[in-house]
């Protein structure tokens, strides 16, 4: 008995792999890419040699037959009437057996089969149409992302709604708090969003000025951004760090909220207010909440533990960068940025070998496609890495009068740089000490 099956892909669709997918042994694969020559040289081995034609074809769906329906039908009857016996793996069809042929039964299948070939390849139509826009880095089909509008071939800013998004990440940047810029936009623009939307919008390619594909694939400098670089990389860092953070104390207005943690009871240790009677000054503490202790930890000043944070980490943040071993970003990133240099060259040469005819225009569109979109890649990896300066940054930051220059917000935004966690260490005679972690 002779088995052969046969495989149809699409050059601009994704293909599923095609070793080992019938599940029993094949004498041979016809495989066709595009075009459907290997189909008809099938059909002419088998009329030629009658005496050696296979006993069965396996095919994945009929869809793969031939472009349309009727094509994809003349085929089926073609090798049938040679006495082929046709099995779908994918769909349910196998040629009838002379003995129990039913010409009735057989055409209402096949008529049924045939309806959902047809919606099949329609969508593979669409799905085409939208792989060969992809090539030429076209933007997906769809409404153009808030801020932008459709051009002919790319986005393009949109005076009147972009001034919002930008403003919405300068906030964000400058407060590190989501739902405080989203409603700062309510507020300032009457725009609103939901704080989905506004996370989505922080770490969306496409302010970034490159296009996200629904295969995720990515592709950089496709359109200008409203992002640059250090601000998308500042975005990216915030967006980590207060993933970190516990839920609500992200946008709290105290520096500390959420930072401060008892050493004793492993509590995060909350912020009370208190107001005397009859008196206006208001005092804050930090205490254990739901204290498990007894007697339950004593609430501590404010303004005491500040204190304590910004003597301390004037003191150990030089320390603790310098024992850092920082890898040699410079070296780093000059690799990555030789391996970018080395990708553009090869895509400043493909006109020309479009022109010498030694590629052809799709294959000159995929290579493009696949090589910027290592690019983008590339980048998002010289992006992702740390600030060069720290140890600059270090010295600058560890003079107490920097720090108490700085707002509550703006002390908030810094401390969040560098310290993870600060735990209260408590000793006996209800004296504390900190103890600083750095996130690095
Ligand atoms: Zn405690």
């Amino acid at each position: 008995m002779k088995i052969v099956a046969y495989i149809y892909s699409d050059p601009l669709l994704p293909s599923a792999p095609t070793e080992n997918i019938w599940g029993l042994e094949v004498d041979k694969v016809y495989q066709d890419l595009g075009k459907h020559q290997q189909l008809e040289q099938l059909i002419t081995d088998c009329k030629t040699d009658q005496a050696d034609q296979p006993d069965y074809l396996l095919v994945r769906r009929l869809e793969e037959l031939g472009d349309n329906v009727k094509i994809i039908s003349d085929r089926l009857n073609q090798l049938e009437s040679l006495g082929i016996k046709i099995i779908t793996t994918e769909q349910d069809y196998s040629s009838p057996q002379w003995n129990q042929f039913n010409p009735q039964k057989l055409k209402f299948n096949l008529s049924n089969l045939l309806q959902e070939v047809q919606t099949n390849k329609k969508r593979t139509r669409l799905e085409q149409g939208h792989a060969r826009n992809r090539l030429k880095i076209l933007p997906p089909p769809g409404k153009a992302p808030y801020g932008y509008r459709r051009g002919q071939d790319r986005y393009i800013i949109d005076k009147s709604t972009a001034p919002v998004v930008k403003d919405f990440f300068e906030r964000f940047l400058l407060f590190g708090s989501l739902r405080g810029a989203v409603r700062y936009l309510e507020n300032r623009y009457g725009k609103k969003i939901s704080p989905n939307t506004g996370r989505n919008w922080l770490s969306n390619p496409v302010y970034r000025g490159s296009l996200k594909y629904k295969n995720n694939e990515i592709i950089s400098h496709t359109h200008t951004p409203i992002l640059n670089a250090e601000e998308a990389a500042q975005i990216d860092r915030l967006l980590r760090r207060n993933s970190r953070l516990p839920r609500r104390t992200a946008s709290a207005p105290r520096s500390l909220a959420g930072l401060v943690i008892c050493q004793q009871c492993q509590l995060t240790m909350n912020i009370t207010k208190v107001t005397q009677h009859k008196k206006k000054t208001e005092y804050l503490y930090l205490r254990c909440h739901k204290c498990p202790q007894s007697p339950k930890c004593r609430a501590i000043a404010y303004s005491e533990i500040l204190n304590q944070t910004i003597e301390k980490i004037c003191l150990e943040l030089p320390l603790a960068v310098n024992q850092l071993e920082l890898p040699n970003n410079t070296a780093i990133e000059n690799k990555l940025r030789q391996e970018i240099k080395q990708k553009e060259i090869i895509i400043n040469q493909l006109p020309i070998l479009l022109t010498q005819a030694v590629l052809d225009q799709e294959t000159v569109d995929l290579r493009n496609y696949k090589l910027r979109g290592e690019i983008a890649q590339l980048e998002n990896k010289i992006a992702q890495l740390p600030p060069g300066n720290l140890q600059a940054i270090a010295q600058a930051v560890s003079l107490p009068q920097f720090w108490l220059d700085l707002s509550e917000a703006e002390r908030r935004f810094y401390f969040r740089e560098f310290i993870k966690q600060i735990e209260i260490v408590r000793n006996i005679s209800q004296s504390w000490s900190l103890k600083l972690n750095f996130i690095f």
